[in-house]
């Protein structure tokens, strides 16, 4: 074709192909993906090929599919309302679309959109809601980022949300007449609880809240806070729910270890709130104006995220601020982070436990609300045990001293991990001894993390990101060590 020629763009079409024959050429894995997803659709699927490969055999088995077992021939097309030639075999594939042109039957041909009259698109599907995209052959790879990005931007509970509205769609006209009213309706449902609802997995409240929305007068929008976690710092290592709620955001109040990238990530126009907590500040004092200011903004209506650093569980006083919240009535959920222990050991190759070196793992901190943390020493000194100590930067010749009291040994292989996660991440290791002036040494700074344990000696073999560790002595991983991992 030449460049000259301005193609028209294709025709999008969604098919009811409920109970409808539709015709697949071909027998293999691709044929098979193909009519995986015909059957979703509620097609009565036939599939033409000498074989079947194994998936396609077992649903021919289940009467889920009818098997033509021959090779193909035109007279095989009649009766179906659309067909697919999904053979590796090109002549094939061109005598059934000649042969479906013949009949002026629309055809799919997998991966040739010169034969084809139909193209299937990539597309993302949320319950009966379904975006489906093209380039019109141009470029299938285009189509498919773009999906994917689709795919990360909207959220599982949209499919929830349209089989509501599909429910009440009857009522939803018969009560809202004028368009302009039920636009309005529309624009309050997505702005309301409803979708927040569904997500929490409260079908019953989702449908109250929408059917609130039902009646003539307006319902104030009712505000709600979101305690997300950020996790440690590199944006890939969000979840597409801290994502999604980040975009949707009015206003985001986060602690100062979340990263300026996974800021960036947010919503341009949402207003950014730094409340982080600095250390010799007044920490209660701080919490309670936290507690204040998401109480005020969610009773204003407003979409509050609550994004903390790692995991909000995890050392974040999350608790306490849902108490606060529950204790004010306002409405709340929780999205997970990846803690500073699983993310700094991943990135520094330490893994927590190990079948030859560590048998538990223990997560503390090395402060407590008066200064030193009050932990059962003789418990943590026994071997093949890791200890991950959150805010660790100071009193490490405290804590190494109440380990080695109580019998760790001093060549147990400590790592310190400096902002874990990010490009300037730092990772020193040594032993227990060392440890005081192993930090003072690299000067080591917050925020970091401190790995106690038989496993830290893995970071000097197993280490990926970023620079090598750091270290006082060399570093001896035990010979065996990896052998038994594998
Ligand atoms: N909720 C957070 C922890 C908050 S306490 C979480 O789940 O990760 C703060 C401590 O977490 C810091 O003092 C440090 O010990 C640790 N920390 C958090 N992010 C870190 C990072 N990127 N690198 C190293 N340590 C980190």
């Amino acid at each position: 074709m030449s460049a000259a020629v301005v193609t028209p763009a294709l025709f999008p079409l969604f098919l009811d192909l409920h109970g409808r024959r539709v015709l697949v050429v071909g027998g293999g894995e691709v044929a098979a993906r193909k009519v995986l997803a015909l059957l979703d659709s509620g097609a009565a699927v036939a599939v033409v090929a000498p074989a079947l490969a194994p998936a396609l055999a077992a649903l021919a088995k289940a009467n889920r599919l009818a098997h033509i077992a021959a090779a193909f021939a035109p007279e095989q097309l009649d009766g179906s309302w659309l067909a697919i030639a999904a053979t590796n075999d090109n002549a094939v594939n061109r005598a059934v679309a000649a042969a479906a042109h013949a009949r002026r039957m629309f055809i799919n041909v997998v991966d040739d959109a010169e034969l084809a009259s139909a193209q299937l698109p990539a597309r993302v599907q949320r319950g009966p809601l379904q975006v489906a995209i093209s380039s019109g052959g141009a470029s299938p790879m285009l189509a498919r980022h773009l999906r994917e990005q689709l795919e990360n931007r909207l959220d599982e509970a949209l499919g929830q949300l349209a089989g509501l509205l599909g429910e009440l769609r009857g009522r939803i006209r018969m009560q809202l007449a004028d368009l302009g009213q039920r636009r309005a309706f529309f624009e309050r449902v997505l702005a309301g609880p409803a979708q927040s609802l569904l997500r929490r997995g409260d079908a019953v409240a989702a449908r109250r809240a929408v059917e609130a929305e039902l009646g003539s007068r307006p319902t104030p929008a009712a505000g709600r806070v979101a305690l997300v976690g950020a996790g440690p710092g590199d944006p890939g290592l969000l979840t597409l729910r801290a994502l999604r709620l980040l975009n949707e955001a009015d206003l985001i109040l986060h602690d100062r270890l979340v990263s300026a990238e996974v800021l960036a990530l947010a919503r341009r126009d949402a207003q950014r709130i730094d409340v982080g907590k600095r250390v010799g500040g007044d920490h209660d004092a701080t919490q309670q104006h936290i507690h204040a200011l998401l109480i005020e903004h969610a009773r204003a209506g407003r979409r509050v995220v609550r994004l903390k650093g790692g995991d909000p569980f995890v050392f974040g006083r999350g608790g306490e601020e849902l108490e606060a919240l529950r204790e004010a009535g306002i409405d709340f959920e929780v999205v997970p982070g990846i803690t500073a222990a699983t993310a700094c050991a991943a990135y520094a190759g330490i893994p927590l436990t190990h079948r030859a070196h560590a048998q538990s793992l223990h997560l503390l901190t090395a402060q407590a609300r008066d200064g030193d943390a009050d932990h059962d020493w003789r418990a943590l000194a026994k071997p093949q045990q890791t200890l991950v100590f959150y805010m660790g930067v100071q009193g490490l010749a405290r804590l190494r001293d109440n380990l080695l009291t109580h019998g760790r040994a001093a060549s147990t292989p400590v790592a310190l991990v400096e902002n874990g996660s990010r490009p300037q991440q730092r990772v020193v290791a040594g032993t227990l001894a060392q440890l005081p002036e192993l930090a003072a040494a690299h000067a080591v700074r917050a925020p970091a993390l401190l790995v106690v344990g038989e496993v830290a000696a893995l970071a000097t073999r197993l280490h990926w990101f970023g620079a090598a560790p750091l270290g006082g002595e060399r570093q001896r991983c035990p010979p065996d060590a990896l052998a038994r991992a594998a």
